[in-house]
């Protein structure tokens, strides 16, 4: 077969049946995974799953044992790391500490032998971009973790490569600084409209950068979508878990919904086992003093965690928990009922037989 059939000159960066083993780990395990040209693709998931792994591989920094890369509609399994339309932003920056930052960024252009006004152009277009103009002149050790990731940055994106990949270039950084950085790179995403590739561990940055993500887990895609998809449909408890808080509530099928330990929860679908688990988010449960038409539980608060933007309760039976807004306290002891809405329960996966 061909390996370039069904795809056109227009299309972004696939990776096909990729798998690699480093001696007995098996770091990915046919990986398939489609990127949209101008699409902000995250590669999701714990320490160890894979996600640099795939990084590497298509910045062709490392061969795939088998499986196909393409990019642009070629193929470019084989082609050298130097002479792929792909940039890779490193998680330590390795910024060159000699250079200034005008240098840093230049260096790319220079080493291509760019004619010196281009190169000028180029820079400048960057440094104001980035904000970083008046730093030109400094060296990195001069600069604060968030400039020289920016820094960084501007140093791939002067090459305009198709594809910018990010491994976990967020790291280094505290979380406020971080919060504010994962904005920022989502707004300049959208202003080049060029693809980038994020490596994260950090569910929020996914969810806050992607316009699709794809959660890993030992060396495999285990769900691809966009955040609200795999934050509201999560396949199975892993992924439930590893996107947010969730209520996992192991069950019994029974005609209508299941059964659980606090009695029968109406479905709006039939699972496809006998035993396994429904989950919800704890913003998704409704918490009142009257008892609910459908799926109430009677339940009493055991603990109460303030998170300045909500509160966390703990109840029993569960232990359940349940967020509701930060100006409704309702303190330890009290007695209330909880609406588990059948269109908010989602039948995960896993099977427990
Ligand atoms: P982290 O978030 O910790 O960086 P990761 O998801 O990026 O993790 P990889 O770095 O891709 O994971 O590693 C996947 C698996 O392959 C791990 O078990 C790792 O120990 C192993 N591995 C990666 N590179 C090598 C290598 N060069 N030699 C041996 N094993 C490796």
């Amino acid at each position: 077969m061909n390996p370039n059939q069904n795809l056109t000159t227009d299309q972004g960066l696939i990776a096909k049946h990729v798998c690699k083993t480093f001696g007995d780990v098996k770091a990915l395990d046919d990986v398939t995974l489609d990127v949209s040209p101008g699409e902000f693709f995250t590669l999701l998931g714990p320490s160890g799953c894979g996600k640099t792994t795939l990084l590497r591989i298509i910045a062709g920094l490392e061969l795939a044992d088998s499986g196909r890369i393409y990019s642009g509609g070629k193929d470019i399994t084989g082609l050298p790391a130097i002479k792929r339309q792909v940039n890779t932003v490193f998680q330590s920056y390795a910024l060159f500490p000699h250079l200034t930052i005008y240098e840093n960024i230049a260096f790319g252009l220079r080493s291509r032998k760019f004619p010196e006004a281009e190169i000028k152009k180029r820079v400048e277009r960057r440094l104001e971009m980035l904000d970083l103009s008046a730093m030109a002149r400094r060296h990195p050790h001069q600069l604060s973790g968030g400039q020289k990731q920016r820094v960084a940055l501007a140093r791939a994106l002067v090459n305009e490569p198709d594809v910018l990949l990010l491994d976990e270039p967020m790291s280094a950084l505290d979380a406020r600084l971080r919060a504010q950085v994962q904005e920022d790179l989502r707004r300049l995403q959208r202003k080049l409209g060029r693809t980038f590739i994020l490596v994260t561990h950090d569910q929020a940055e996914a969810l806050v950068c992607s316009d699709r993500l794809a959660v890993m887990r030992q060396g495999r895609v285990v769900q691809c979508g966009t955040p609200e998809d795999v934050y509201d449909n999560p396949r199975d408890s892993f992924v439930a878990k590893f996107l947010g808080a969730a209520n996992l509530i192991p069950c019994t099928k029974a005609p209508g919904g299941v059964q659980t330990a606090f009695g029968f929860l109406a479905l709006e679908k039939e699972p496809a086992w006998q035993e396994g688990t429904v989950a919800i988010r704890p913003e998704w449960i409704g918490i009142g003093d009257t008892e609910p038409e459908r799926n109430g539980i009677r339940a009493r608060v055991t603990e109460i965690v303030y998170r300045g933007t909500n509160f966390d309760l703990w109840l029993e039976p569960g232990p359940l928990r349940v967020r509701t807004s930060s100006y409704r306290r309702i303190d330890p002891g009290r007695e209330v009922w909880l609406e588990l809405a059948p269109k908010e329960l989602v039948i995960l996966e896993d099977e427990t037989r």
